[in-house]
C-alpha cells in the first residue's frame, strides 16, 4: 500500500519533515561518501557577505549552485560542497558602528580597534550562522562544518603571498591620485564600488562666476562649476580648441564663453568677436580665490581640453587638480600646481584662512558670498544629477587627492585578457563585458584606510623604502619587535601592527602602513586559499581550475570576476574557473528596486514560509537567468498551481493503485500491452529526461523546468484524463497493468528527475512510490537478494533517456491530433451547444495532404474528445457546406456540423442525465468503486432517452438499477431539470 495522499501539498509539513529526514538518516555524507574518488565536479562558491541575513536575492544565486551541484551528484561526481564567507571589509565595519553608535573613525579609536575588530568578527560568526540555517531552508547542500571564512588566516596569508609575487615583479607602488572619498567612512571609495552601484540622483547649487582676464580691461572668462569648494583650488581653465567662442558685451564687461551657449548671459549682449578655442590658449587670468595661502604664488591660465563640450556650463571648465580624477591627469600634462584641500574628514585643512575646518558641502554658501563681495559672482542655480555617493553610508562623495597603495594593472592587462578568453562566459556577452572593463581599468587601488580587513604586508619607511611580506614565516624571520605582542593571533589590525622589521635602506625600525586591503582581495585568493595552495600543492592541483561558478553578472565583471582572475593570473597565468553562469538582477514585481518602504521587498524567511523552499526554486531555475526577475508571491502561486496539477496525477495514481492492490513488485511482474496512449507518454518522458540532462550538462537551468511544465501538462490533461477509464474495474487486466506500470514510471522518473530542482517534492514522492511500497514488500517477501532501491531520491542516479521508447513520429502525431481537437473545441464554441451534445460531423481541411494518414490513426481519440461520430477531410480552402461552424488556424481549418437529429438529442439528454448522477454521486460522498442502485422519474421523451440508452447509463454510473419503480430509503435524492425536462432522481450505494 502507498501512503494515501492529501488533497494538495503543503510545504509547511512536507519541507520540515524531508529536512529531518535527511539529517536523521545522514543522506548527505552518504552521497559525499558514495562519490568519493568519482570523477569529480569541482564547483567554486563565490563568498556571501556574512554581514546580514540573506536575501532573497541570495536564494536566486544558491538555487543555481545547489541545482548543478545536485546534478552532477546524481551523476556520481565527487564534489568538495564547500560554501564560503566573506567576512572582511567596510560593509561589516558600518553596521558594527550602527550597533555601537558611532559616527566617525574617531569613535572607533577611542573604542579601541582591538574591541571593535572582535565585534566585527562576532558579527561576521553571528550571520554566517543565520544564513547556514537559512541555506538549509533552502534545500542547499553544503559541507557546512566546513564552510570557507575569507577572515581565516589561510585566506589572509594566501593574499600576502599574491601581494609579495605582485612584489617581485615590481607591480606595487604607492601612489598619489584623486580619489572619490567618504568623508564619513574616513576612506577612498573605489573606482569599481562606484561604478556598482553608487550614484544618486541629487540638486546641488550651481554657480557661474567671472574669471578677470590680467592684461585687458574688464574682459572675464565666463566659468561654471557644481562643486563650488574646489573653486579655492582652481588653478587653470580649460577651452576645447576647436569649439567657437564669442567675446561678448553686456552691461559694459565682456564675457567669454562658448557660442552654443550665449543664452547664458541673458538678454542684450552684443557679440564683440568670435573665435575658436585654440585663440584662448595661454590667457592668464585671476584666480578666484588668490588670498587663501595655498593659491601663493601659482599662475593660472586656459589650457586646451578635447575633453570640454559646449553641453552644458559656458563651455569653459574649471580646473582644480587636487579635487578632481582629470583635473589631476591634466595637471600632469600641463604641469599645473595640485593643490589638496581636503582633509580626512572632509573639512578644508591646512592653510585656508576662514574655511578652515568647514566641511566641502556646507561651504557652497559662504563661497558664494565671498565671490560676490569680490566681484566675480554672476549667477546661481539649482541643478540636479547623478552625483556619486558612498555605496555603504550614503554620504555624498567628494573626490580627494589621496596616497594610496596600488597593483599596475598595465603590465597584466593582456595576460589577464587571454585568461578571460579561456573562459566559457554564459550568457555569451560576459566576455565581452569583461574584455570591456580589463581594456579600460586602471591600475588597482589595493588599500583602504579602515580597521577590519587584511592588513596589508606593506613595511614603508620614511627614507623611501619598502618591503612586502609574503607569509608569516617571513614575518617572524624579519621582525625585529614586536613578535610576541603578535604571536598566537590572526594577522588583522591592531596586533599585526606592534611588529617592526628593519629598514632596508637606512636601518630604522619600520611598522606596517596602517592600511587594510581591498575587500576584493579577500574574495579573489579563494580558489587558491580554499584548495590549499601553499599548504596541500597536490590537493590544490586536484581541484584547481574549477569547472564552474555561477553569480550576479552586473557589478562583478569589476569586482569578484575581475579579482579572482587578476590573482590567478598573477599566481597561475590563467583562469581559475572554466565556466561562468551569469545571471541578472532581481527586482521587486513591480520591476522597482526592492525597497522595504516602497513594500515591494520580500524578506527570505516570510517567503519561505509562504512560498516554500521547492517553489520559490523553480521560480529562480524555470527563470531566463539573463533577465531581471521581478520576483513576488504572484509567480510562485503560479508555480503552485503548476505542481498542484501533477499532485493531483500523484493522488490520482495512489488511489487507484491501492484499490487494486498495486504496488512496484507487482507492475515489474505484470508489464501489461502498452497501448498507443502509454507510448506516446513514454516517448514524452523520454524525450524529457534527454532535453534535461542535455540542457544541464550545457550548465543551463530554465529549459528544463519549462519542459517539464509541458510534460506535466500532458501527463495531467492527456494521458491521466484519456486514460481514466483503463483505471476502474471494469478495465481489461492487461490493460490496466499497462495503464499502472506507465503511470507509475512516469511519477518516479519525474521524482529523480526534479529532484535538484524541487529537492523535498522530489523526495516526498518519491518515499510515498519507491520506499513506502519497498517497505510492504520487504516485509511480505522472504528473498534476502532482492536488490534495495536506493534510501533517498538524492542517492538514486539522474535518470536516463531509454532511445527505443523516444518516438518522435508518434509525438508529432499526438501533437498533431490534439491541435485538431482545440481547434475542433473552439468552433464548438461557436454553435453554443454543449459539449455533452453528440454532434454528426467534423470536417477538417489540412494544407498537409500527409497529415490525413496521421490523424486517422487518432480518429477514434479525435471524435470522443469532440463527441462527433464522422471525421471527415478535404484541402485547406475548400468551403463548409451551410450549418457548419468553422474555426481556422494557419495549417488547418476546422468545420462542425451543427445540425440536431432528433437521435443526436437524445443522446444528448442521457449524457446530461448521467452527468447530474454523477454529481449526485459525490454528494453522497460515495467511493469511486461503489455499485449503485438508481432510480427516476421524468417526462415521457426523456425516460424514452433513458430507457434507450440503459447499458449506458449503467457503465457510466455503476448502476447495478436503473429504475423507474421508487426507491426505499435512498442515501440521496434530487429534483432536477435536464435540458429542460423536469426529473426526479434518487440513488442507493449497494453493499456488496
Ligand atoms: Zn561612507
Ligand atoms: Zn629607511
Amino acid at each position: 500500500m502507498f501512503d494515501t495522499v492529501p488533497r494538495q501539498p503543503d510545504h509547511r509539513e512536507i519541507e520540515p519533515r524531508i529536512l529531518k529526514f535527511w539529517a536523521d538518516c545522514g543522506i548527505f555524507g552518504k552521497l559525499a561518501e558514495r562519490n568519493r574518488g568519482k570523477p569529480k565536479f569541482k564547483f567554486l562558491d563565490g563568498p556571501i557577505t556574512a554581514n546580514n541575513p540573506m536575501g532573497v536575492h541570495h536564494a536566486w544565486g544558491r538555487t543555481y549552485k545547489d541545482l548543478f551541484q545536485r546534478y552532477h551528484a546524481m551523476l556520481g561526481q565527487d564534489q568538495r560542497y564547500q560554501n564560503g564567507f566573506d567576512c572582511q571589509g567596510l560593509w561589516v565595519e558600518v553596521e558594527v558602528e550602527k550597533e555601537l553608535g558611532f559616527k566617525s573613525k574617531r569613535d572607533i579609536e577611542t573604542f579601541g580597534i582591538d574591541r571593535f575588530v572582535e565585534k566585527c568578527q562576532e558579527r561576521v560568526l553571528k550571520y554566517s550562522r543565520i544564513q547556514t540555517e537559512q541555506s538549509i531552508r533552502l534545500g542547499q547542500w553544503m559541507d557546512w562544518e566546513n564552510s570557507y571564512y575569507t577572515m581565516s588566516e589561510e585566506n589572509n596569508y594566501s593574499i600576502w603571498h599574491f601581494l609579495k609575487k605582485c612584489h617581485e615583479r615590481g607591480l606595487i607602488y604607492e601612489g598619489t591620485d584623486v580619489m572619490p572619498w567618504c568623508s564619513r567612512c574616513g576612506t577612498a571609495i573605489s573606482d569599481q564600488e562606484i561604478a556598482t552601484e553608487g550614484y544618486r540622483e541629487l540638486t546641488h547649487k550651481a554657480v557661474y562666476f567671472r574669471l578677470p582676464i590680467i592684461g585687458r580691461e574688464n574682459e572675464c572668462l565666463l566659468v561654471w562649476t557644481t562643486t563650488p569648494w574646489t573653486l579655492t583650488s582652481n588653478v587653470a581653465a580649460a577651452v576645447h580648441p576647436e569649439l567657437d567662442y564669442v567675446r561678448a558685451r553686456k552691461d559694459g564687461d565682456v564675457y567669454i564663453l562658448a557660442k552654443p551657449l550665449l543664452h547664458v548671459l541673458g538678454k542684450e549682449t552684443e557679440v564683440v568677436e568670435e573665435l575658436k578655442g585654440e585663440k584662448l590658449v595661454g590667457l592668464r587670468y585671476k584666480g578666484p580665490f588668490d588670498e587663501l595661502g595655498p593659491q601663493r604664488g601659482v599662475e593660472h591660465r586656459v589650457i586646451p581640453w578635447d575633453e570640454v563640450s559646449a553641453a552644458e556650463g559656458t563651455g569653459i571648465v574649471h580646473i582644480a587638480p587636487g579635487c578632481g580624477k582629470e583635473d589631476f591627469l591634466l595637471a600632469r600634462e600641463f604641469n599645473l600646481a595640485v593643490i589638496a584641500p581636503l582633509g580626512e574628514d572632509g573639512a578644508f585643512a591646512g592653510d585656508f584662512d576662514w574655511l578652515k575646518g568647514m566641511d566641502a558641502q556646507a561651504a557652497a554658501r559662504p563661497i558664494f558670498d565671498s565671490l560676490e563681495k569680490k566681484g566675480l559672482l554672476f549667477e546661481v542655480e539649482d541643478y540636479t544629477h547623478r552625483y556619486p555617493v558612498c555605496w555603504r553610508c550614503g554620504q555624498e562623495l567628494v573626490f580627494r587627492l589621496v596616497d594610496e597603495w596600488f597593483v599596475s594593472m598595465n603590465s597584466l592587462r593582456e595576460e589577464m585578457k587571454e585568461s578571460a578568453r579561456q573562459v566559457r562566459w554564459i550568457p555569451e556577452f560576459g566576455l565581452a563585458r569583461e574584455l570591456d572593463w580589463l581594456t579600460n581599468m586602471s591600475d588597482w587601488c589595493i588599500s583602504k584606510k579602515r580597521y577590519w580587513g587584511l592588513a596589508l604586508p606593506i613595511f614603508r619607511c620614511e627614507c623611501g623604502w619598502f618591503d612586502v611580506i609574503g607569509s608569516r614565516e617571513e614575518l617572524k624571520s624579519e621582525a625585529v619587535a614586536g613578535w610576541e605582542r603578535f604571536e598566537g593571533r590572526t594577522p588583522h589590525r591592531p596586533w599585526v601592527d606592534e611588529i617592526r622589521v628593519t629598514c632596508g635602506k637606512c636601518g630604522k625600525p619600520v611598522a606596517r602602513i596602517k592600511d587594510v586591503g581591498n575587500p576584493w582581495l579577500d574574495a579573489g585568493i579563494v580558489p587558491f586559499s580554499t584548495t590549499h595552495y601553499l599548504t596541500s600543492h597536490s590537493y590544490w592541483q586536484e581541484w584547481f581550475p574549477f569547472d564552474f561558478i555561477t553569480e550576479s553578472f552586473p557589478g562583478q565583471f569589476r569586482n569578484w570576476f575581475y579579482s579572482i582572475l587578476a590573482m590567478s593570473t598573477v599566481l597561475e597565468k590563467r583562469s581559475p574557473f572554466r565556466t561562468i553562469l551569469g545571471y541578472a538582477m532581481m527586482k521587486g514585481a513591480d520591476g522597482r528596486e526592492m525597497h522595504k518602504s516602497w513594500g515591494n521587498a520580500i524578506d527570505t524567511d516570510e517567503a519561505f514560509d509562504k512560498m516554500g523552499a521547492d517553489v520559490m526554486r523553480w521560480v529562480f531555475c524555470r527563470h531566463n537567468p539573463v533577465q531581471n526577475l521581478n520576483f513576488g508571491y504572484a509567480l510562485g502561486d503560479e508555480v503552485r498551481r503548476k505542481f498542484l496539477t501533477l499532485w493531483n496525477v500523484y493522488s490520482f495514481f495512489v488511489t487507484y493503485a491501492n484499490i487494486d492492490g498495486v504496488s512496484p513488485a507487482s507492475l515489474a511482474s505484470k508489464p501489461g500491452k502498452p497501448s498507443l496512449l502509454d507510448r506516446w507518454i513514454l516517448s514524452r518522458l523520454n524525450s524529457l529526461v534527454k532535453l534535461s540532462r542535455e540542457r544541464l550538462d550545457d550548465f543551463d537551468p530554465s529549459s528544463a523546468p519549462r519542459a517539464v511544465e509541458e510534460f506535466i501538462d500532458d501527463l495531467s490533461v492527456w494521458y491521466v484524463r484519456r486514460s481514466r477509464r483503463r483505471f476502474w474495474k471494469s478495465a481489461s487486466d492487461t490493460d490496466k497493468q499497462a495503464a499502472y506500470r506507465t503511470l507509475y514510471g512516469c511519477l518516479v522518473t519525474l521524482a529523480k528527475l526534479l529532484a535538484p530542482f524541487m529537492p523535498f517534492i522530489a523526495e516526498e514522492l518519491y518515499q510515498n512510490l519507491v520506499q513506502t511500497a519497498m517497505r510492504d514488500i520487504t516485509r511480505l517477501s522472504d528473498s534476502s537478494d532482492r536488490v534495495p532501491a536506493p534510501e533517498s531520491v538524492h542517492l538514486c542516479a539522474y535518470p536516463e533517456p531509454d532511445a527505443s521508447l523516444i518516438d518522435v513520429a508518434l509525438e508529432r502525431e499526438v501533437g498533431l491530433a490534439r491541435s485538431v481537437v482545440s481547434l475542433g473545441r473552439a468552433a464548438r464554441e461557436k454553435s453554443n451547444l454543449k459539449v455533452r451534445q453528440p454532434l454528426q460531423a467534423v470536417i477538417v481541411r489540412l494544407s498537409e495532404p500527409a497529415e490525413k494518414d496521421a490523424l486517422l490513426r487518432h480518429a477514434d481519440t479525435i471524435k470522443e474528445e469532440l463527441n462527433i461520430r464522422d471525421l471527415l477531410f478535404g484541402d485547406k480552402g475548400a468551403p463548409f457546406p451551410p450549418g457548419y461552424a468553422v474555426e481556422e488556424n494557419p495549417e488547418h481549418a476546422i468545420g462542425i456540423c451543427t445540425e440536431l437529429t432528433p437521435e443526436l438529442e437524445n443522446e444528448g439528454l442521457v449524457r446530461e442525465f448521467v452527468r447530474k448522477v454523477q454529481n449526485l454521486r459525490k454528494s453522497a460522498g460515495f467511493e469511486v468503486t461503489d455499485r449503485i442502485r438508481l432510480h427516476y422519474q421524468t417526462s415521457p421523451r426523456l425516460a424514452a432517452a433513458v430507457r434507450a440508452f440503459e447499458d449506458y447509463i449503467r457503465r457510466e454510473t455503476l448502476a447495478l438499477v436503473v429504475t423507474e419503480e421508487s426507491l426505499p430509503e435512498p442515501d440521496i435524492r434530487e429534483s432536477a431539470r435536464i435540458n429542460r425536462e423536469p426529473a426526479e432522481l434518487a440513488l442507493k450505494r449497494v453493499r456488496e
